[in-house]
């Protein structure tokens, strides 16, 4: 290895054969999730209307490893293990000794992290006899990574995208359409989740997600099919962290000093982190981990850690996680996959549990930093991911300011050649920030069903 090494791959034979279940090593287990109208807790038959039975199994479980079935491995290995790449010249115009490396996602067919679990959900449902997915899609990289796969299992998909990013990202609805699947502006005339809502409404996750939920609900060939948030999305993200953990390695680093990564509903900071978390709980390494989240839907560091349902109807259980209130409409920031008013279940217990740290920034600072990435560096980042490289930033500032050496890993989760409509914004200084007021977080809150007991 030369000095002025950037990138670190590994070889096809070097793909994870497992994901890692996060579960298995925390010092107390999560609260499970609840029914909706019982607030006992729900089990496999709850599910099942939804999800096909390895999921619920995944969804449940508490062992270490889990094996990747083949069929998966092989859609893998298109575009997996994804780079690490050292940012040196990055480095270099930030003046800092922080030796930072980024872990790319943006590799993969649909440009994100997506689809890591849209191959596997939609392999298990195939195995299953499912000929139709339903799912909703904020940005739309989740409706891009589900309709790709569902076109290589040959299961029809269709997609509840939400209002505001139907109107202002026609070419993303292109690109569903282009891998076969079929494209609904959200709130949509089709659900009575939709109907509850006046025509051009901008729409939100929580609203598109109640809309995919209720068809599933009614078709039995259908099936619905989440991007974010649930234990088995996280699961099937692990293999990012698993790849970057051998990577630094051949790096000739002996671990990490600091983990940051995006948060919307958690999986891409997930799949990063938990395997380094694993390392921690192991005693081998000890990483600062970083949730960086938009200061305009601040869920971790201003939402309360509560029961709530995960869409705006409330027709899914209801899951202990830092939450905004399930009615909550964030600003129609660029970032829209991170407008998610609640956190994975698993991430938000684990930062109850002191394992994880957090960060809201406004988008202003992360388009600046995702404009001065894309200058050094040749990567335009997908405004979710520049969250996570804005957090970078302000560390190896820190860092330089200190004359400390420190290894950041940071994941890129995805690029942003689909959003430069928001670049064009940030470029013609047309972008305002646009932080939560505590009035309106109030309101939010006042939403969140209150338990007894
Ligand atoms: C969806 C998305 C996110 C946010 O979702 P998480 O579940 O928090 O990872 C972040 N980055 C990109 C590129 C995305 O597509």
């Amino acid at each position: 290895m030369s000095d002025s090494q950037v990138m670190f791959s590994l070889g096809p034979d070097q793909l994870p054969t497992h994901w890692y279940n996060l579960v298995a090593d925390l010092p107390t287990p999560p609260p499970p999730p609840l029914h909706p109208g019982t607030h006992e807790p729900v089990g496999p038959d709850d599910l099942a209307p939804l999800f096909p039975m390895e999921l619920i199994r995944q969804e449940v479980s508490t062992e270490r490893w889990i094996e990747i079935p083949e069929p998966v491995r092989e859609v893998y290995a298109q575009y997996r293990p994804s780079p690490l790449y050292r940012a040196r010249r990055w480095e270099q115009r930030l003046g800092t000794p922080a030796r930072i490396y980024y872990k790319y996602e943006g590799v993969s067919p649909a440009g994100s992290h997506k689809v890591n679990t849209s191959i596997p959900q939609v392999y298990y449902n195939a195995v299953d006899g499912i000929t139709r997915l339903t799912t909703e899609t904020g940005a739309g990289q989740w409706g891009t990574a589900l309709a790709y796969a569902c076109a290589l299992f040959g299961v029809e998909c269709e997609v509840w995208q939400v209002g505001v990013s139907y109107d202002g990202k026609p070419q993303r609805r292109t690109l569903m359409e282009v891998f076969g699947g079929t494209v609904h502006r959200s709130p949509s005339r089709l659900t009575a989740s939709g109907r509850a809502f006046p025509e051009g409404h901008p729409g939100s996750l929580g609203i598109a997600i109640s809309e995919a939920v209720e068809v599933a609900a009614q078709d039995p060939e259908a099936k619905y099919a989440l991007g974010s948030v649930l234990n088995h999305v996280l699961l099937h993200q692990t293999v990012i962290g698993q790849e970057a953990i051998r990577q630094l390695a051949i790096a000739g680093e002996s671990g990490a000093d600091v983990v940051i990564g995006c948060a919307g509903g958690g999986s891409n900071l997930a799949g990063l982190a938990f395997p380094f978390l694993g390392e921690t709980l192991a005693g081998l390494q000890h990483p600062r981990i970083v949730a960086v989240e938009p200061a305009s839907c601040p869920t971790l560091t201003r939402g309360e850690y509560r029961y709530d349902f995960g869409d705006t109807a409330g027709l899914t259980p209801l899951m202990k996680m830092y939450t905004l209130g399930h009615d909550f409409v964030p600003s129609p920031i660029h970032a829209g996959g991170l407008r998610y008013h609640g956190m994975a279940p698993l991430v938000s217990h684990a930062y109850a549990e002191g394992l994880l740290t957090a960060a809201a920034l406004p988008q202003s600072e992360c388009f600046e930093t995702a404009v001065e990435f894309a200058r050094t560096q040749g990567i335009v980042p997908a405004p979710e991911s520049s969250h996570a490289l804005a957090q970078v930033r302000r560390e190896a500032l820190a860092a330089r300011d200190a004359g400390r050496e420190t290894v950041i890993v940071v994941g890129l989760s995805g690029h942003g050649l689909l959003e430069l409509g928001a670049y064009e914004s940030f470029l013609a200084d047309a972008l305002s920030d646009d932080p939560l007021s505590d009035a309106d977080l109030a309101a939010a809150l006042a939403g969140v069903p209150v338990l007894s007991g």
